[in-house]
Formats: C-alpha cells, structure tokens, sequence
C-alpha cells in the first residue's frame, strides 16, 4: 500500500480513500499510485469546498467515463494469426473532447492505461485548453516487425478503434511506440473504414501534407525545456553551460536534447531500455542529428551504437544515466517510474539543482517526496511535458479552420502555453519562503479547472 507522509494533516481520510480505491482494482498499481500522487494534494482543496463536496467530486473522478477493450487479429508475415489486446481508456470529458495519446510496447495493460489517462486529464486542463482526458493503446510491440506488419496491424486496431472515435468524440494521438509514420497509417485507416467525409481531426501527429500542425513531433521536448527553463529562472539560473542527463532516445529525447542545446546546455547522456551513453563532450547537433537519422533508418537501432560513432563517449549496459553521473539537470524522458529513491538520491548527492519529467510520472513517489525534501525543483510530468498535447490540439484547431499555422506561430503559442503552465503551478504551488512546490501547483492546478467544470455541469 502507497505510504502518505504522517504530517499530512488529512493523511488519515486519505489512506481510507486509497485502501478502498485499492480494494476495487487491486491489481492496477500504476493507477493507484497515479491517483495517490493527486489525491494528497488536492486533498485539502476538496476538504474546503463546500460545492466539491457535495458533487462527490473525487469518487468520481477515480471512475472512468468509459473503458473499450477489444481483440486485434492480424496475420504476420509468415502468414501465421497475431492475437493482441486492444484499448481505448475514456477518463473524463468536462473540459471538452476526450484527448489522448495511443501506445504500442509489450507492456502496455489496463492499468498502465488508467494511470496515463488519468494523469492526461490534469495535464490537459492545466494547458487552458478545452480537453478532456483519454489514453490507449496495445501491447502489440513495433520493434523487430516490418513495415508491412505494422501497417496490417494498424489496419487491424482501426478497424475496432474507429467505434469509439471521432473528431468531436475522441481524437488520439501518439506516444511510446507510436510515431508520426504510425499515426499516418492509423489515418490512413481511419479514412478507408469510414469512407464518405473526410476527417483530418480525428487523430493528431500526422504528418504535414496529411494535415499535421508544424512542430508537432518537437512539441513535447521543447515545451520540457521551456518549462524547465522557467523553473531554472525562478531561482535566477538558466541552460547555458549547465550539464544536463536526459534518458530515453525516442521523440521526447530528441527535441529536448535539441532545444537545451540551442539554450546553450552541455547534454551528457541519452538512453533506451539496454543502458546509456555518457558523452563528456556534450551531444553536439551532429551527433544528436545521427541518432535520429540511425533511429528513423532503422526502428531496432540501439544507443550502444552511439559509442562506435564517437570514441570519447562510454557506454553502459543495463544501466540508467541517474547514478555516478554529475549533472545540473535531470530530464527523464523513457518511461514511467525510471528514477526511483536510490536513483533520487545519487541525483541530489551529485549536486542536482532541477529535474523535469520528458516521460509520464517518470519518478516514484519516494523519489518525488525526496526531490521536494531536498528543496530541488522538481516538474512534473503533467506539467512539464504538456506540450506535446497542447500543440496536438493547436493540430484540432487547425484541421477545424482547414488552414495552417507557420511554425513560428506555433513555437510561440507553444511557448506562451508552457510559461503559463509554470505560471499556474507558481500560483497553486508558492511555498514557504518563496519556494515553488510544482507537484503541488501542477495538481491542484490542474485539478480545480476540471472540478469547477464538473461543478458547473452538475449531475
Ligand atoms: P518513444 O517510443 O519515441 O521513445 C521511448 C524511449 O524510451 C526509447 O529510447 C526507449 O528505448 C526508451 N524506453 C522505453 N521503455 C523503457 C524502459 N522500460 N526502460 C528504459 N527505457 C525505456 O517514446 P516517446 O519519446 O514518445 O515517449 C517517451 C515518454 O514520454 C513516455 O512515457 C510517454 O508517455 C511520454 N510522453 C510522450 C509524449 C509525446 O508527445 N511523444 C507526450 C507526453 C509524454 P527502447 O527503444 O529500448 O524501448
């Protein structure tokens, strides 16, 4: 059972909270913790609303609007029938059409999705856009298919997904697993079964001559670096020269290892799930340029190849870039709990004065409570790594108003949108003798948007 801190002054209501949440879905420990990590903040807020509290606000906001799970079959290249699970994780909508990524890995179960969709509600009202919160996905694994595998696939889960979709209803997006050649073939797919009209909105990331917004694949790494570059300006700091460890080498990676560098940053480390490369130079626009040519060539390109490109660069097997990695700045961007309290405190010994979530709850809660005990700034995923959907709905919009932003116009929106992410957590999060409690600001932040909504719909 997820532990709350005694000094919390509702720790008791709270923990009668989570053991009943837990008694229901006892087996989805990812969507526990997820609920935990809002709960205990908002907690207070809820206690002292009278309307929160008569619209029973917090048992339904643990319910989902609706779950669909469905079988895929598609045959392989041998000819021999796949059978993998499909999903689509409806969470809340009073904020506006349900808007969420879609994920492709092995790992991928229903309460891996809860917790993400869960977690995409906040994240997307604390963006200011009308979005309501949804995730889904299979455990249907890209890695060593074909392209022709793939695309079957793809054709496959639209067949069953398109039930549950729609430019007004529910429009997806990518995430692990699912990149922009992905998404055009869930389009693809999604025009072929409908037939009649055409839908560009029905699902964001595509690519431009398919109705994309520019920017798009950039959005989540650069709006983890301008929202960690406000964080760094809150206690008169900035990028340029600091020496900053990013893990994972997908989407979030790139763009984030792009825009710190232009920030003037030293970028140590990347990674994927066989270890991490430690590079004391730096990964200069060049070598970053490599990875992403070798991984866009070449879908099973592993970072270990990184080393025997560039000889002053280390390569660590089975390992993560957290521990006996000096860094000012720790951007997780691979996956869920990838920094936990070990990892917490290597950061904090080793002198780290920000840590920013590229990936969803990127860290435990033992390792968040010891960033926050530390007094280290600390972003979390709902804020910091907004952008991607918040550039997804600028996508929306556009595909509504059938025209096209220039990709200046949607840098500075993006950048307009993440300062006022910060702005928001700043509010909510402001703590004794100035310090920003970001967790804190994100969640009820993000939390009082979607409550006010619900208040003002009723039952
Ligand atoms: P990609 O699939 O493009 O890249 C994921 C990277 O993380 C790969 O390098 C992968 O390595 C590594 N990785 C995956 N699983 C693990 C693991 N268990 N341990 C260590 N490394 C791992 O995904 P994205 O970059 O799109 O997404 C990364 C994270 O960011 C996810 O948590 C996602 O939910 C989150 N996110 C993504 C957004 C987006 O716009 N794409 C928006 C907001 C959040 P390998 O190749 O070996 O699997």
């Amino acid at each position: 059972m997820l532990e709350i801190h005694s000094r919390h002054a509702y720790a008791n209501e709270v923990d009668i909270f989570m053991r009943d949440l837990e008694s229901h879905y006892p087996f989805q420990k990812e969507f526990l913790q997820a609920v935990f990590g809002v709960v205990k903040w908002i907690w207070p807020v809820v206690r002292n609303n009278a309307d929160y509290q008569k619209r029973g606000i917090l048992n339904d906001l643990v319910e989902f609007d609706a779950v669909d799970i469905f079988k895929v079959k598609w045959y392989d290249s041998l000819g021999k029938l796949v059978i993998n699970k499909g999903y689509r994780v409806k969470h809340n909508r009073a904020l506006g059409t349900y808007k969420g990524g879609l994920r492709f890995h092995p790992s991928v179960n229903l309460g891996i999705l809860k917790f993400l969709a869960f977690e995409q509600t906040f994240k997307n009202s604390l963006t200011g856009q009308p979005m309501g919160g949804a995730k889904g996905g299979s455990d249907f694994d890209p890695k060593g298919k074909t392209d022709d595998e793939i695309i079957r696939f793809c054709q496959a889960f639209m067949a069953k997904l398109s039930t549950f979709i729609g430019p007004d209803l529910d429009v997806p997006a990518g995430d692990k697993g699912v990149d922009q050649w992905t998404i055009n073939k869930l389009f693809s797919a999604y025009t072929d079964i409908v037939g009649g009209q055409y839908f560009p909105g029905v699902i964001t990331g595509k690519s431009l001559e398919l109705g994309g917004v520019e920017l798009r694949p950039e959005a989540t790494g650069y709006g983890l670096i301008m929202f960690t570059d406000a964080m760094l300006k809150t206690v008169s700091e900035s990028f340029r020269g600091k020496e900053v460890a990013v893990s994972g080498s997908g989407n979030v990676s790139q763009f984030a290892v792009e825009l710190a560098n232009s920030y003037g940053a030293k970028v140590i480390t990347m990674s994927d799930s066989k270890g991490f490369i430690y590079d004391k130079e730096g990964i200069s626009k060049e070598k970053l340029e490599f990875v992403m040519r070798s991984k866009a060539n070449d879908r099973n390109w592993r970072i270990s190849n990184y080393v025997k490109r560039f000889d002053e660069a280390e390569y660590f097997e089975g390992e993560k870039p957290w521990k006996n990695i000096e860094c000012d700045v720790a951007l997780p961007c691979a996956t869920e709990n990838e920094i936990d309290e070990e990892d917490a405190r290597a950061l904090v010994k080793n002198g780290v004065l920000a840590v920013a979530e590229g990936s969803n709850m990127s860290s435990t809660e033992e390792a968040v409570d010891y960033f926050l005990n530390n007094d280290i700034l600390f972003g979390p995923g709902k804020a910091a790594n907004a952008g991607g959907v918040s550039v997804s709905h600028l996508e929306m919009e556009q595909n509504k108003m059938i025209g096209r932003w220039e990709r200046q116009v949607v840098y500075e929106k993006l950048e307009k949108i993440m300062l006022n992410i910060h702005a928001t957590c700043v509010k909510y999060g402001e703590e004794r003798d100035g310090i920003i409690n970001y967790v804190k600001g994100a969640n009820i932040g993000g939390f009082v948007r979607v409550a006010d909504a619900m208040v003002a719909k009723g039952l």
